[in-house]
């Protein structure tokens, strides 16, 4: 089955024929089902099998369209580069719509992304640590957060993250829609899982 069959919007599925995408990877056809449905998520994939997508496309249809100036989906991820791609995947398949994509990462000033956070911003993409310093500078807002991703759980576990993570989590909403994804599937990260997860469908490719 082709991409029609979850339902998605036109805008997505514009985007979606743009990149090139004639079907859904695996990890996409069992995760984006699960995650339209609201449900968390537990994914566990590598780079490489097109988890970006399986948890950007519920995303971008959840929040549908410009709102307001503050951030209702956050995605953290261990490094710059990965932050980078995943900002230029949602943009693409943001194409049609207004939603307003936000990278946030150090090597950096923060000048231009607290300028960019200012103009409005609908979904945030961030390393932990840059995320945390534009939050205590106040130039973000994470009231209106329904939706965190954990990408690459299993390295941000590995480079010291998680106490930042714990701070993040205290800031955002409680009442949210959670996915992890993780690599690999070590005794850490199934226990973080079970911490941070609410019922929730594990999907394995
Ligand atoms: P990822 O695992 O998310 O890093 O994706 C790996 C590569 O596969 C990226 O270049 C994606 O743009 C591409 N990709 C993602 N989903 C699909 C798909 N359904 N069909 C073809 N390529 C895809």
């Amino acid at each position: 089955a082709g991409f029609e069959s979850f339902k998605l919007n036109k805008q997505l599925l514009n985007a979606i024929a743009d990149l090139g995408y004639k079907s859904p990877t695996p990890i996409q056809a069992k995760a984006i089902p699960v995650a339209n449905a609201g449900h968390d998520l537990f994914g566990i994939a590598q780079t490489g099998t097109g988890k970006t997508a399986a948890y950007l496309i519920p995303i971008l249809l959840k929040i549908k369209y410009a709102q307001g100036n503050d951030p209702r989906a956050l995605i953290l991820a261990p490094t710059r580069e990965l932050v980078m791609q995943i900002e230029e995947n949602a943009r693409k398949l943001a194409t049609y719509t207004d939603l307003r994509v936000v990278g946030l990462y150090g090597g950096k000033g923060p000048k231009l992304q607290i300028e960019d956070l200012k103009k409005g911003v609908d979904l945030i993409v961030a390393t932990p640590g840059r995320f945390t310093e534009l939050y205590h500078a106040e130039a973000i807002h994470p009231r209106q957060i329904k939706t965190l991703v954990l990408d690459e759980a299993d390295r941000m576990m590995d480079m010291g993250f998680m106490p930042q993570i714990r701070k993040i989590l205290e800031v955002i909403p409680v009442k949210r829609q959670n996915m992890l994804f993780s690599a690999t599937m070590p005794e850490k990260v199934v226990k973080l899982s079970e911490e941070f997860l609410e019922f929730p469908q594990t999907v394995e490719v």
